[in-house]
């Protein structure tokens, strides 16, 4: 199984902030999410701001935006029009943005803390050995192209010598190798105490099922592109067939994508847990060798399972029984290749970002070495690094400020939760409950696992890669049976993201991401709301979609709502997917609205909670007007300029077809205009492009 340190039915229930920016690597399971800032704990008088804010004069790059522009008609363009226009994507990048540039910064910060820690000579075994040296084994490209296939040949041979249906389905289970399933091991849904063992769907090489299946041009071209990736990867590994190879492989996951699941079903929590025995799953869907499978996975005598997405891994199993056993084997090569290619000579990395980088996103150069030796290292060993992060960039006192903006989010939903009219008493009284039981964790763990049984070894890249990602399958497996690890965060501190995690009814802000232009302790309180605030708005949201709105205050699924309250609540989603679909991200390329419901719903409760929040903290003085603009003004720019990003088509055609955020421009434009206080804080009338009039604007949180 294709190992993920975010496990695919975790990263489908974990909510996030922003789509991870991962430029050249092999799509994966859904993925993950961004994260929150902190603000003052009192609103500062206008005064306050003695010191400079990061960004501008008051934490707002006005020369940013298009004052050309009605904001009413294009607030993206209103705010960032300008830069927009000028912005040269880095030819390293699909696509980027704020996040990005933070990534950029985190990215620096840890080279110097791997170097720091290589450079004392560390003992074997310490945090420092291993970050220093598998960093190391990374960058020594001379040892990896002299040592060529050598490293990978007993892996190859593991998957030339699975000559019958058990012996693939063993290979099957292996961390590292591909899969039809995937194998998780996150909170129980229904028991959020304990683990459970999770089968889904898996297999794809391509981002997600269109991409097989679409008539659209652009993606029957991407096919060919990447028959040709599959057939070189073959050859490259003297495969004698490749061509024919890659074909019967293409065939094989085009079959295998036409049975899963669309994004909008896999994101329904209660279609995607489906628990089944041993036996049921054995009688539901034959023809793959179940026993084998979990045996191998070290899950022999689980009886107790959960079935993710169920038709398609009944589907899957019927695929795995009539595909020629070759095809299979070739299959798995193929995928062992391509993605372990970054560790393999050059040959084949550069093959792999062709595709995956040049063809599929448009990015034209791969980022530079040390960069994704620093990626793999984040990737792999993430806390330990994570550890030597906090203690050099992350200053104390950040912490209790951030607290202090949750606390202020938190006290401006429950004001708002009192003044909803749609909602009744009874229901209302259970969302105050769920509302007064989160948790946040900021900056870093409060527990550290310990890594020290991870061998790592200076001159063996490929050996490190596969021993993480067992010690990593070990690790989960090793605590099935105890108590829940409820300090586990699912995010490094370097990492620049947010999310929220129903099972504990938590939201989770790294450190990295309280920085400039999410958090500034020296930008005016508007920035700071519009900004970090409007993030802790949407990660608190995440509990109150529509998914989130499924779990109650203990983390249980378990509906708290009456049949009158849900009914009201899904026709205004419903309102929220039609606007949301008929925005245009590529020419014939539309939003899909059901798919990014969830962070749509997400960003708008933010915007409202961290607008509320904003205003409690006037204490009912005026705000101060800065540069000419009222607060609520620097409010609403700071929110669009957080979001202020610019794709490659490919890589926007992806995040659209593949991911549940919707591109940064409708982050924008999406919920703005469902809000009446930005109408009044822009004069925006009937007759502008944005305009909703009063009745027919969605209101939710
Ligand atoms: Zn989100």
């Amino acid at each position: 199984m294709r190992l993920l340190l975010w496990t695919a039915a975790l990263a489908a229930l974990v909510a996030c902030a922003a789509s991870p920016a991962r430029e050249d690597s092999v799509p994966a399971a859904p993925a993950a999410p961004i994260v929150t800032p902190a603000a003052p704990a009192d609103p500062p008088a206008p005064a306050a701001a003695a010191a400079h804010a990061a960004i501008g004069d008051f934490g707002v790059d006005l020369a940013a935006g298009d004052p050309g522009v009605r904001p009413g008609d294009d607030f993206f363009a209103y705010a960032n029009g300008k830069w927009y226009e000028s912005f040269v994507i880095p030819a390293d990048h699909s696509s980027f943005g704020p996040f990005n540039e933070l990534e950029e910064i985190s990215t620096e910060h840890v080279r110097s803390i791997i170097e720091a820690a290589a450079a004392a000579h560390p003992a074997g075994g310490t945090p420092e050995q291993q970050i220093g040296d598998y960093y190391a084994s990374f960058m020594d490209e001379q040892s990896i192209e002299s040592a060529g296939l050598a490293p990978a040949q007993a892996d190859l041979k593991r998957i030339s010598a699975a000559t019958s249906r058990e012996a693939l389905a063993r290979v099957f289970a292996l961390p590292g190798f591909a899969s039809l399933f995937d194998i998780d091991l996150p909170q129980d849904l229904h028991n959020p105490d304990r683990y459970a063992v999770v089968i889904g769907e898996s297999g794809l090489g391509l981002p997600d099922r269109d991409y097989y299946l679409s008539e659209d041009a652009t993606l029957k071209a991407l096919r060919e592109k990447y028959l040709a990736y599959v057939g070189q990867m073959l050859s490259l590994a003297g495969t004698a067939d490749a061509a024919a190879r890659a074909r019967d492989i293409l065939a094989f996951e085009t079959a295998a994508a036409k049975v899963q699941w669309p994004i909008d079903k896999r994101r329904d929590v209660e279609a995607a847990w489906n628990p089944r025995t041993r036996a049921q799953l054995v009688a539901f869907a034959p023809g793959f060798p179940w026993d084998a499978f979990l045996d191998a996975a070290q899950l022999a005598g689980r009886e107790q399972l959960v079935l993710a997405e169920l038709t398609a891994v009944r589907d899957l199993a019927e695929l795995f029984a009539r595909t020629p056993v070759p095809t299979l084997q070739a299959w798995l090569t193929f995928q062992y290749l391509s993605g372990h290619a970054p560790y393999l000579p050059r040959r084949f990395d550069a093959a792999h970002f062709a595709f995956y980088g040049a063809a599929l996103h448009g990015q034209p150069q791969q980022r530079e070495r040390w960069k994704r030796a620093v990626d793999e290292v984040n990737a792999t060993l993430g806390e330990p690094v994570g550890r030597l992060y906090v203690a050099q960039y992350f200053p104390p006192e950040s912490k209790a400020r951030m607290l202090t903006l949750v606390s202020d989010l938190q006290a401006a939903l429950n004001e708002r939760l009192d003044e909803l009219d749609w909602m009744t008493a009874e229901t209302r009284s259970r969302a105050h409950e769920k509302l007064a039981t989160f948790t946040a964790k900021i900056g870093y763990p409060d527990e550290w696992k310990d890594y020290s049984s991870l061998v790592i070894r200076r001159d063996e890249l490929l050996g490190n890669v596969q021993r993480t990602t067992e010690w990593h399958w070990n690790y989960q497996l090793a605590r099935l049976d105890k108590p829940v690890d409820r300090a586990e965060w699912q995010m490094n501190p370097q990492d620049i993201n947010a999310y929220y995690n129903p099972s504990n009814n938590e939201i989770v802000f790294p450190a990295a991401i309280l920085q400039p232009p999410f958090f500034d302790p020296n930008a005016d309180a508007a920035v700071n709301f519009g900004a970090i605030g409007a993030v802790i708005g949407h990660e608190i949201g995440h509990g109150f979609d529509d998914q989130g709105r499924k779990f109650g205050p203990d983390g249980a699924l378990e509906d708290w709502w009456t049949p009158q309250d849900a009914q009201v609540f899904t026709a205004r989603t419903a309102r929220l997917i039609r606007e949301y679909s008929a925005f245009e991200a590529l020419p014939g390329l539309k939003v899909n609205g059901a798919n990014t419901v969830g962070e749509n719903i997400g960003d708008l409760g933010g915007l409202n909670m961290a607008y509320e929040a904003y205003r409690i903290s006037l204490h009912g003085a005026p705000a101060p007007v800065i540069d000419g603009l009222t607060g609520s003004q620097r409010f609403f720019l700071a929110y669009a300029q957080v979001w202020r990003s610019k794709y490659r088509d490919g890589a926007l055609r992806e995040l659209v077809l593949s991911d549940v955020h919707s591109p940064d421009r409708f982050r924008v434009n999406g919920p703005l205009p469902n809000i009446d206080a930005w109408y009044e804080a822009f004069d925006v009338q009937p007759g502008d492009k944005l305009y909703i009039k009063p009745e027919q604007r969605v209101r939710i949180w």
